[in-house]
C-alpha cells in the first residue's frame, strides 16, 4: 500500500527522522533539512547562509528541544548553497564533524574561488553555444549576488560511494549519485526503507540536470542528463518505500514518478530532434524554439536542457555537433 506525503512523514518522524523547511531567497522557495535525533544527533543539509534561515532552523531545533550547540554531525547532500550556506557557521557554534562526499571536499573548502569558475565554465559554454556576451554578462552579475547566500564546507568526515554512516540506531549508506549536480549524494536506510534524496529525486519539479564543471576538474564538458539518467535507473531498482527530498513533500511512488520523469526526457528528445532535423541550429536558438523568451532570462538553466538532450541524440547516432571553431551546431546525421 503507498502512503500518503502525511503518512511518511508520520513515518519518518516515527523512525527518529523530523522534517524542517528551511526558507531560501530562491524561486525553489523552501528547502528540506532533516534532523536525525539519534546518535550522533545528525542535521542532514542547513539552508542557505541567512539570518533568516538561521532563526528558524533554531527555532525548529527548540521545538524538538535541542538547540544549534547539540549538534554533532552535520550532513552535507551536495554542493548547492540552498542546502549548505549555513553549514561552516553551524559547525562553528556545535563542533559538529561535518560529513560530505570525499570527492567533493576539496571543492566545497574553496566555494568562493569554486564559485568563480563555475561562472567562467558557464559563460564559456554559453558563448560556445550561441548566447549573446550581454547575456552572459548579465547571468554572471546575477550569480554573484546569490554568492553571499554559500560558504565554504570543511569536511571533516569525507565519505565513499558505499560507505556506511554508522549512527547508533541506524546505517545509512552513502550513494553518489551525480546528475542535478556533480556531487549528489543520497543515505539509504535499507532496515527502514527511507531514502534521505536531496534533490536528486523532487516530487513537483524535474531536478535540472545543470552543466556543471567535474568534480576532478577534468576540462571535458561532463553529460548532466546522460548522468543524471544513469543515477535514476540505480535509483528505481531500490526497495524504497520513502523518499524524503531536498524540497516538497515525501515521495511514496517513486518507481512512478522516474518513469514518468523518464518519459518526459524521451518526449524533449524526439521535439528537440524535430526542431534539428528541420535545419541546423546552436543550442540558443533551440532553446528560444522551445520555449520564447525565457531562454532569455533563464538563459543558462534552459541551455542546460537542450544540451542535456542533444547529448542523448549524439549518443544515439542521430545528431551530430558541428563547430566552426566559434559556435556548436546541431544537424541531423
Ligand atoms: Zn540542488
Amino acid at each position: 500500500m503507498t502512503l500518503t506525503p502525511e503518512q511518511a512523514l508520520e513515518q519518518a518522524a516515527l523512525a527518529g527522522i523530523h522534517r524542517f523547511a528551511i526558507p531560501t531567497p530562491f524561486a525553489v522557495g523552501r528547502v528540506n533539512c532533516y534532523l536525525i535525533e539519534d546518535e550522533p544527533l545528525t542535521l542532514v543539509d542547513t539552508g542557505p547562509n541567512s539570518g533568516k534561515a538561521l532563526d528558524e532552523l533554531g527555532a525548529r531545533l527548540a521545538e524538538r528541544g535541542h538547540a544549534i550547540a547539540d549538534l554533532e554531525l552535520i550532513v552535507v547532500t551536495h554542493q548547492h548553497i540552498d542546502h549548505l550556506g549555513l553549514v561552516e557557521i553551524l559547525a562553528e557554534r556545535s563542533g559538529a564533524e561535518v560529513a560530505a562526499l570525499g570527492a567533493a571536499a576539496r571543492r566545497l573548502a574553496v566555494f568562493e574561488e569554486d564559485a568563480e569558475l563555475d561562472d567562467q565554465f558557464a559563460v564559456e559554454i554559453m558563448l560556445r553555444n550561441g548566447i549573446p556576451e550581454d547575456v552572459t554578462v548579465a547571468l554572471r552579475s546575477v550569480s554573484r549576488s546569490f554568492r553571499s547566500w554559500g560558504s565554504h564546507v570543511t569536511v571533516t568526515r569525507p565519505l565513499d560511494d558505499g560507505e556506511v554512516l554508522e549512527l547508533g540506531d541506524r546505517r545509512l549508506e552513502t550513494l553518489h549519485r551525480p546528475g542535478h549536480s556533480p556531487s549528489d549524494t543520497v543515505f539509504w536506510d535499507a532496515e527502514r526503507q527511507i531514502l534521505i534524496g536531496a534533490d536528486h529525486l523532487l516530487p513537483s519539479i524535474s531536478s535540472n540536470p545543470l552543466l556543471a564543471r567535474p568534480l576532478d576538474d577534468s576540462s571535458r564538458r561532463p553529460q548532466a542528463l546522460v548522468t543524471y539518467i544513469e543515477s535514476l535507473r540505480k535509483t528505481r531498482e531500490m526497495p524504497i518505500e520513502i523518499v524524503l527530498p531536498g524540497h516538497g513533500e515525501p515521495i511514496t511512488d517513486h518507481v512512478g514518478l522516474i518513469d514518468s520523469r523518464l518519459a518526459g526526457y524521451d518526449r524533449r528528445k524526439e521535439k528537440l530532434y524535430r526542431l534539428i532535423a528541420e535545419r541546423p541550429r546552436n543550442a540558443y536558438e533551440l532553446a528560444q524554439a522551445l520555449w520564447g523568451n525565457v531562454a532569455v532570462t533563464q538563459a543558462f538553466l534552459t541551455l542546460s536542457e537542450v544540451i542535456g538532450h542533444a547529448d542523448l541524440l549524439v549518443n544515439e547516432g542521430r545528431v551530430r555537433e558541428a563547430d566552426d571553431g566559434s559556435v556548436i551546431r546541431y544537424e541531423a546525421t
